[in-house]
């Protein structure tokens, strides 16, 4: 049945297709001087809408919108599974396991989350408290997680903490003995593929007074979060972060946060040795507006081409199966996720899809003024008052729904029957070709 909500999303829809019928263009350079309707090459108006859409009803659209591809002519648009024959299809009667470990290691706890993705790191400053509320209660209500960021550990959180993690990144921001001992998972962030080798920045005019308390700074000062890390310079120094955080919390996970440097699979190997549990791989396909589109565009390597170096290199060293190893930075949706594992990856960590589920439109105002319009990447008192958390938490728990929907679809027609038997099949994906748009 048509709710009242599909309705208002249908009237977007409409919207959108009279300003491409007015002369508006979904891609700048393709725009002839009049500002683009929606989106981009990497998200398209399309994966917005039908993101949106699947967030305001946990389906995929039925108007035609396409909500599996993006149009950038590269990465995961142009790879496609090649699926079997209906006849060979795994049977409607096997429920497809779509659950993952967050530890390999035949020691330490065992944690199984049941979607392969959790939430992506998200400071509070970035963010507001509302939108890292909405995120961990959706966490809680998946059994999966949500991560702090680098902004400290807001005392809202609290009563979620046993689906958040606790991020320590380089300007040590918050990082507090007790939001430490409540971690079952403790992330060192090493880099963020948006913008590696940068660090991290927050703009004097997001640094309120109570971003500033948490982070314990002075306010209305910009904040920058070094890069390295400067006590760490080889992967004894890297054992020595890892083994400080088992000390203060012996039973956490921990994982480990890098971009794609070409040697990313060095990486993983001194990772392994330091004692991660996880080691989440981030691409410069992600971040918000914030990240300066060079960093983004030019620094580190692709996604698609890291995550199998990384697999090869672990499979190669006999260590595979004692790592899990998540990839981030612009999985857009589930068929991203599945390329991602097909690829090599157990799973994957999503931000910028869970903001564009909670209304983003990819407009690229995250740092301007008084920050997000709609509520999402903004301090700002009255703007942050536009999310509520519940509805927050809702919309994302539909996303997560049709995510986990598609995933059992996309295993079942490849004849499989868990997330994990598809890890590193590349042998079921084709390749679409050079200016793939989907359909
Ligand atoms: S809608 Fe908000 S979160 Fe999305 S890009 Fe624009 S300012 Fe950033």
């Amino acid at each position: 049945m048509e709710t009242a909500e599909t309705t208002a999303l249908e009237l977007i829809v409409e919207k959108h297709r009279k300003a491409l019928r007015r002369g508006f263009r979904i891609w700048p350079e393709l725009s002839y001087g009049k500002p683009p309707a929606l989106g981009d090459r990497r998200w398209t108006a399309d994966l917005i809408l039908s993101t949106w859409l699947q967030a305001e009803t946990g389906e995929l659209p039925r108007n035609g919108l396409e909500y599996r591809f993006g149009a950038s002519g590269g990465g995961f648009d142009v790879l496609d599974f090649q699926f079997l024959p209906p006849g060979r299809w795994t049977p409607a009667s096997v429920v497809i396991d779509t659950s993952i470990p967050l530890n390999r290691r035949p020691y330490d706890p065992r944690i199984d989350i049941p979607v392969p993705f959790y939430g992506a790191g998200m400071s509070y400053g970035s963010v507001s408290e509302r939108i890292m509320l909405a995120r961990a209660m959706a966490a809680k209500a998946w059994n999966t997680f949500t991560s702090t960021g680098e902004g400290g550990y807001p005392p809202s959180l609290a009563a979620h903490k046993e689906h958040v993690i606790t991020q320590i990144a380089t300007g040590l921001f918050g990082v507090r003995e007790e939001t430490i001992q409540y971690a079952r998972v403790v992330e060192f962030k090493y880099a963020q593929g948006a913008k590696p080798g940068l660090g991290g920045h927050l703009l004097g005019a997001k640094t309120t007074v109570a971003v500033a308390k948490m982070r314990e700074s002075p306010p209305w000062v910009s904040l920058f979060s070094p890069f390295p890390f400067h006590s760490v310079y080889s992967v004894e120094d890297h054992r020595k972060h890892l083994d400080w955080v088992k000390t203060v919390n012996p039973d956490a996970l921990v994982s480990v946060k890098v971009s794609t440097p070409t040697d990313v699979d060095m990486v993983a190997v001194g990772s392994y040795y330091a004692g991660a549990h996880i080691l989440q791989i981030d691409g410069g396909y992600g971040g918000t507006g914030a990240a300066p589109e060079i960093a983004k565009k030019i620094i580190a390597m692709p996604i698609e081409l890291a995550i199998p170096k990384v697999h090869r290199y672990l499979l190669g060293e006999g260590i595979r199966d004692e790592i899990v190893v998540l990839a981030s930075g612009g999985i857009r949706t589930a068929y991203d996720i599945a390329k991602a594992v097909a690829l090599g990856a157990d799973g994957c960590v999503l931000g910028t899809v869970e903001l564009v589920a909670l209304g983003c439109t990819r407009c690229s105002n995250c740092e301007r003024g008084r920050g997000c319009p709609f509520g999402l990447t903004t301090t700002d008192p009255e703007l942050e008052r536009l999310v509520d958390p519940e509805w927050g938490a809702w919309r994302l728990g539909n996303l997560y729904s049709s995510i986990q929907g598609q995933l059992r679809d996309i295993l079942r027609r490849l004849g499989l029957r868990s997330i994990r038997e598809l890890r590193g099949r590349t042998d079921l994906l084709v390749y679409r070709g050079n200016g793939a748009r989907g359909g």
